[in-house]
């Protein structure tokens, strides 16, 4: 006899939502064997680069001050180098945030009077008000004088190298943007494939053109990473994928050798560059985030699955489709009411580890244009690789579902968002 009865027995479970879920995993297993073998498949690899590097506790110990020669930091670069298939990396908790390494890694690439294309349309919201198409700060990229230029994705979510081709061969691109994650946009992730096509054409053409990647979201889902296929630089935050819900804040950059040099000069100073930022807490949550990732990015993709699966049974249109190949771990769903949205969201916090007496409102977020509603009751504040539910409050009522620290957590949250949306009537079954 299979436990599943145990479910039926716990607080706040409506017996119809447990069947919704259970009947749903049935129908998912070949997906998430597949899954579990590319997990095993990254698990080796930072594994095996640990080996290589042969981690010690010694690369666990912190340091003040300017914080010179420190081995914790410098190995852990190397690390995300050879875990992301480059010849450099940097790795910080200096960096507070996905968007502070990218919006960095613009401003080191790029000089005034360049041009930087962006290939995925139009970047993800906080880097609007980087380059200058949002707000007016005096700051970004187009107040310092660089230009900015940007072309949709076919279908949704494909490049269109041809358009690129054609722009790269009529005029100087010193910088090509590439998002890989849907950000807050109902498409898939653009595929790594697709990636290193794009970053191939791109080089066969223009030499000199650095390629960016936005890889937030993306880290593990797939067996290449866009470094594999010559990035200049790949960047991403530790809230999310590479931090394994472990690291507690900050940021990497995994690149060209130029390109990295390039960024450590923002990340400091010019002439100071990698060689000092001490941390006086532990460097043992990066190092074991990091062999997490392969395991807690699975936990996300199989949450994200059932996600799609559950809602798209119960007639809601999802993307991407539960069957579909993953490039991020973002799962959406598209409700038919305000109400439904919120109610979801906030059910998600109310089923959190920490803060479940919150109860999440829309608010104006910095950075964001429409009001968000966020759900995160996380251990790290705001980690997006924690279960979370977000949701810009205009039509259609998108929710952006996505991380897991444990694939149970999703599913039972999933049954309790069900249940009280059954109770409500918000959901006919
Ligand atoms: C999350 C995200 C960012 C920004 O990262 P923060 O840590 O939230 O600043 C940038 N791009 C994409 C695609 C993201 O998902």
């Amino acid at each position: 006899m299979k436990k599943q009865h145990l479910l039926y027995e716990l607080p706040g479970f409506n017996s119809k939502a447990v069947d919704i879920i259970i009947n749903a995993e049935k129908n998912l297993k070949d997906k998430y064997e597949e899954l579990e073998y590319l997990c095993d498949y990254h698990q080796s690899r930072v594994l095996n680069y640990m080996r290589e590097l042969n981690i010690s506790q010694r690369h666990f110990y912190s340091s003040t001050g300017y914080g010179y020669s420190h081995e914790a930091r410098e190995t852990l670069d190397k690390l995300f180098a050879l875990v992301f298939g480059t010849e450099d990396a940097l790795v910080r908790p200096h960096w507070v945030s996905g968007t502070h390494i990218l919006s960095d890694s613009l401003f080191a690439l790029l000089k005034p009077g360049e041009t930087m294309l962006s290939v995925t349309g139009a970047p993800y919201d906080t880097l609007r008000q980087v380059i200058g198409t949002e707000g007016n700060s005096p700051s970004s990229l187009k107040a310092m004088g660089i230009n900015y230029i940007d072309i949709p994705l076919l279908d949704k979510s494909i490049i269109d190298i041809h358009l690129i081709a054609k722009i790269l061969n009529e005029q100087d691109i010193k910088l090509v943007l590439i998002q890989r994650s849907c950000g807050y946009e109902f498409r898939p992730a653009v595929s790594i494939e697709n990636i290193g096509e794009t970053i191939k054409k791109i080089k066969s053409i223009s030499k000199n053109t650095m390629v960016l990647v936005d890889n937030c979201y993306g880290e593990f889902t797939q067996p290449k990473e866009p470094g594999h296929f010559g990035a200049d630089i790949v960047a991403g935050s530790l809230n999310k994928n590479p931090g394994g819900g472990l690291a507690p804040t900050g940021a990497y950059a995994a690149g060209t050798k130029d390109a990295i040099e390039l960024l450590s000069y923002r990340l400091t100073a010019p002439g100071i560059g990698r060689e000092v930022g001490s941390y006086s807490d532990s460097y043992r949550p990066f190092y074991q985030g990091l062999f997490m990732a392969p395991h807690t990015v699975l936990q996300a993709l199989k949450g994200a699955i059932l996600t799609a699966k559950v809602f798209d049974m119960l007639g809601f249109s999802v993307e991407p489709k539960w069957n579909s190949n993953r490039n991020d771990i973002v799962q959406t769903v598209k409700f038919n009411t305000k109400q439904q949205l919120i109610s979801f969201c906030q059910t998600i916090q109310s089923n959190s580890p920490v803060d479940s007496n919150a109860i999440p409102y829309p608010w104006d977020m910095p950075g964001y244009n429409d009001k968000v509603i966020m759900a995160a009751g996380t251990f790290m504040e705001g980690a997006s690789i924690e279960l979370s539910a977000d949701a810009p409050i205009v039509e259609p009522y998108i929710a952006y579902v996505q991380g897991g620290l444990t694939y149970s957590h999703v599913k039972t949250s999933l049954i309790r968002a069900l249940s009280v949306m059954i109770e409500k009537n918000e959901i006919i079954i």
